[in-house]
């Protein structure tokens, strides 16, 4: 199978033969930590979710609440087979692939196997990697500290900036502009920052092409 073909979305599991399955699920990702759970926050918040969190980032935002994935070599590299069994031994109907930065690896082996699986994929994104795999659903979270490469945006489904301050705004909207129209778009406060709430809840208002989008999984205290 040739990894290199950029598909990104929406395709049918493909047909493939026993011995291409067997090199895919030989392919193995560094893997900080995987579980199902409920997506909290976001467009499909409420939504029971395998998440898979690969290990590795160089984006580098400060107030990151998952240093601990930054460094990939401190977690084990996981085969693509064990990741799959656990996701569908788990009952969940969708994976989330999120980081670290997952873009840092090729995506294409796992969101081919799980689809093949039967799950939806679902990957968060700063988008400052290239594209891969076969993902049904495209969260762009971009962060300043390494900006979102201008190919991913044709594919962004939701676009969620994590705000701070005013300027978080501005870059939210800079962002916004080049993301398709149909483009779900949410602001979500950044948790240990309350001063955001208030900040957000007024642009809304104002900009009622925005949602809000809170981290309700920390209400819930679930993963
Ligand atoms: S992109 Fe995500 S994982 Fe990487 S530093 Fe930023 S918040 Fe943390």
């Amino acid at each position: 199978m040739n990894t290199q073909i950029k598909m990104f979305k929406k395709e049918k599991a493909a047909k493939i033969s026993s011995e291409e399955v067997n090199a895919l699920d030989k392919i193995e990702y560094p893997l900080m930590e995987d579980f199902y759970t409920i997506q909290g926050e976001g467009a499909h918040t409420g939504r029971p979710a395998y998440f898979i969190r690969t290990a590795g980032c160089d984006v580098n935002c400060w107030w990151c609440d998952v240093k601990e994935s930054w460094d990939e070599e401190k977690h084990p590299r996981v085969k693509t087979k064990e990741i799959v069994k656990r996701a569908v031994d788990s009952g969940a109907k969708f994976a989330v692939i999120t980081g670290g930065e997952p873009l840092l690896h090729n995506l294409e082996p796992l969101t081919v196997r799980l689809k093949q699986a039967g799950l939806e994929t679902h990957i968060e994104t700063s988008g400052s990697s290239p594209l891969s795999g076969q993902l049904d659903w495209i969260t762009l979270s971009p962060k300043r500290f390494k900006k979102p490469l201008d190919e991913v945006f044709p594919y962004v489904d939701e676009l969620k900036v994590v705000v701070l301050t005013n300027k978080d705004l501005a870059w939210a909207e800079e962002n916004a502009k080049k993301c398709p129209p149909n483009t779900q778009l949410l602001l979500q406060p950044e948790w240990e920052t309350p001063k955001s709430i208030p900040l957000i809840v007024d642009y809304v208002k104002k900009n009622p092409q925005w949602g809000i989008s809170l981290q309700t999984h920390k209400f819930i205290n679930v993963p």
